[in-house]
């Protein structure tokens, strides 16, 4: 869509002006008209029918009905007045009460004329009544054409108290399309429209606010959603493959001897086929001569580490450096061991970068770094930092993604030019659209099974009244050498509560688990990373029985001989979070539990979110019903939500249309990539003119 008018502000726009147009846009962040029209209803009202007041039931919320006012009279109650009209339809009478404005309802209302009135039903001693309705002449209305649809707009108290009222948008809008009309282009291209049968992106827009009937208004919706899938799959796979145009990759095609004796000698287990395949799909990126960006995706204990150890490899027997970032300490920490454990044999320099590095330490690795002296440089985000500079980076590997943003990621990619290789793992399965919505410029990997012998983590659900059987079996498995982590929610809200509830349980768990026979060790957001890292390796290295903590160990913790993990108050926690945590155990070759906590009585959605746990361990399964539950923005958490900004299209129930949608991208990025023919000018001009947005301005 095109230009001036579309992005003229809305204080130009009949009926509007300068105070209102402030207050729409700090309220909602709507400034010009091209946004106004693209913030849809939320809902709408079905004007097409009258009742009759017989035909009132209890269920309705709305109603519209027409009749004659055959009383109107002003009725004092506790010191106050009210209007109360008695409206006849013809056959009964209603009750019609006005608290406000009472004057001037009673001046415009003339008693036996017809009126339409529409209003939210109340009840009194069974009987059906309104409390300021709209009303409205009939006579008015025919001449004005019947609206039969009424739409419903998001708005605040705040504008509602200025006036700013359901029925001042609709009249805006209607303002702001006869304004706009001759610039209301058409987004596709014909083909696609002929294809699906579409209408116009102009009577589409037109039919989402004003829809003629409510069979219009879902063509209409399914056009405006298509655009929406179509314009985000496009931007990304448009940066994607001009990104491989322009941006030439390391070339690492050699794998000799470090891989060999790696292989040979220091793996000492079979690659599962998942593996196998990421494996593969990786090395053919790094001699591919074109940069990787790839996202590897796999359930927690799939064996990402071990793919980013051999991948890691190739780079440096290619004579290039890498790094790995990890988003948290101690998760650099045990990538470091991992990584030592596997490659100090094999002659490759392995250094860890934190924040709690210390300066002296820190500035022997910098110096070590940019002469080539280290091979692999693992860290947190201090890795991000400006004066972290290598000698040649080849490849950088991002571990848990999600916990960074993509301005962290572009940080890496400056550490050398061309930039380096990229892969990021993350351990929370989401589903394939919500992938490829925010994503979709990244190719995907995808480690979809477990390693051998690893057993299902039985899963029950159990409630406060069963605590003493908790514990004894937790008796059982401590006696038996195994270790268990407790883990209390972390109320966002409150940081204060959130310790509280760790506190107390520390507090009555000493009573069954006393201190001169267990050791418990304690974990929380608000420790020193010292702190918290001597608690970790003390239960890492079995010293401790007990790990009890808030989510801290939620992210990538790997303690093999821990069993069992107990989620206390699990009715607070998402189920993706739930899944993640249950991931920290089943991690050796020990039959291992999750036990849920629960208070007695769950609420439904808590009670779902349990039984999807204690039904499946497969962590695809867990996020597409996390996703139902939740929606996308709650399950990729508030950083990333606003990276996905369909306004209609919704990825769980419009799934059809989605793959639709992507398919056309797929056709036209095959046939027409830089969009030079002529059917492609809508997609295009399209593009050019909202290129503001940020999956356009991905690096790249
Ligand atoms: P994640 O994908 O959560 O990062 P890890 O890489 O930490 O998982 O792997 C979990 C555990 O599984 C590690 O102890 C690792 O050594 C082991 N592992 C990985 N791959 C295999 C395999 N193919 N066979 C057996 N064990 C494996
Ligand atoms: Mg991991």
């Amino acid at each position: 869509m095109n230009t001036n008018k579309l992005n003229t502000s809305l204080e130009f726009i009949k009926g509007i002006g300068k105070i209102r147009s402030k207050l729409i846009r700090d309220e909602l962040k709507i400034n010009t008209c091209q946004q106004m029209l693209y913030s849809f209803p939320f809902r709408y009202i079905d004007r097409s029918k009258f009742f009759k007041i017989s035909e009132i039931k209890n269920e309705m919320i709305h109603v519209q009905i027409k009749g004659v006012f055959k009383d109107l009279k002003l009725v004092k109650f506790s010191n106050k007045y009210r209007l109360e009209g008695k409206l006849y339809d013809g056959y009964n009478y209603m009750t019609i009460n006005w608290f406000k404005g009472l004057s001037w309802v009673e001046k415009s209302i003339e008693l036996n004329k017809e009126y339409v009135l529409f209003g939210r039903l109340s009840w009194f001693n069974n009987k059906p009544n309104m409390v300021h309705p709209e009303f409205e002449r009939m006579n008015s209305i025919v001449k004005k054409g019947f609206v039969k649809i009424k739409p419903v707009y998001h708005s605040t108290e705040k504008l509602i108290n200025h006036g700013i009222t359901n029925n001042f948008f609709i009249k805006i809008i209607k303002n702001i399309f006869s304004f706009v009309e001759d610039e209301l282009n058409e987004n596709l291209n014909k083909e696609i429209n002929e294809k699906y049968n579409f209408y116009s992106t102009r009577k589409s827009l037109i039919n989402i606010h004003f829809p003629i009937d409510f069979n219009h208004l879902e063509i209409a919706k399914k056009k405006i959603i298509f655009e929406e899938f179509f314009f985000n799959q496009l931007r990304f796979n448009l940066v994607k493959i001009n990104r491989k145009r322009i941006n030439p990759g390391y070339y690492f095609p050699s794998i000799s001897n470090k891989f060999k004796t790696f292989f040979d000698s220091k793996l000492n287990f079979d690659l599962t086929n998942s593996q196998k395949k990421v494996l593969k799909e990786i090395r053919e990126d790094f001699s591919s001569k074109k940069q990787m960006n790839r996202l590897l995706q796999g359930d927690v204990g799939s064996g990402k580490t071990i793919v980013a150890i051999m991948s890691v490899i190739i780079a440096v027997e290619n004579n290039f450096q890498s790094c790995i970032v990890a988003p948290t300490e101690i998760l650099a920490q045990q990538h470091f061991s991992s990584f030592i454990n596997y490659l100090s044999d094999i002659n490759i320099n392995v250094k860890i970068l934190t924040g709690s590095t210390t300066k002296l330490q820190r500035n022997l690795i910098l110096s070590d770094l940019i002469i080539g002296e280290i091979d692999v440089l693992i860290g947190t985000h201090a890795l991000f930092e400006d004066d972290v500079r290598f000698k040649n980076l080849g490849y950088v590997v991002i571990d848990e993604q999600h916990k960074f943003g993509v301005k962290q990621r572009s940080k890496m990619w400056k550490k050398n030019n061309p930039p380096p290789h990229v892969l990021i793992m993350t351990a929370t399965p989401i589903p394939r659209t919500l992938t490829m919505s925010i994503y979709g410029d990244l190719d995907i990997s995808i480690i979809d099974e477990m390693p051998p012998g690893r057993k299902d983590i039985v899963t029950v659900h159990r409630k406060d009244s069963n605590r003493l059987k908790v514990f004894a079996f937790l008796k059982d498995q401590i006696k038996s050498g195994r270790q268990v982590y407790i883990v209390y929610p972390l109320i966002e809200e409150s940081k204060k509560m959130d310790l509280k509830f760790l506190e107390d349980g520390y507090e009555s768990l000493l009573r069954d688990f006393p201190r001169d026979k267990y050791q418990i060790g304690v974990l929380h957001g608000k420790m020193k990373n010292n702190d918290k890292d001597y608690e970790m390796k003390r239960f890492i290295v079995g010293k401790t029985n007990i790990l009890i903590s808030t989510t801290v160990i939620e992210v990538g913790v790997n303690v093999p001989n821990a069993s069992v993990m107990i989620i206390e108050s699990a009715e607070r926690f998402g189920l993706s979070q739930m899944h993640q945590l249950r991931g920290r155990v089943g991690r050796g070759s020990y039959e291992s539990y999750c036990i849920l906590m629960t208070k007695d009585n769950l609420s439904n959605d808590a009670q779902t979110r349990i039984n999807a746990m204690t039904e499946t361990n497969n962590g695809f399964k867990i996020s597409e019903i996390d996703l139902k539950l939740r929606g996308p923005g709650d399950v990729l958490g508030t950083r990333q939500s606003g990276d996905l900004d369909f306004k209609l299209g919704d990825i769980v129930n419009d799934v059809d249309v989605f793959n639709e949608a992507f398919d056309e991208v797929k056709k036209v990025i095959s046939s027409d990539p830089d969009l030079i023919n002529i059917s492609n000018n809508n997609i295009k001009s399209y593009l050019v003119n909202n290129s503001n947005n940020k999956s356009w301005n991905i690096i790249g």
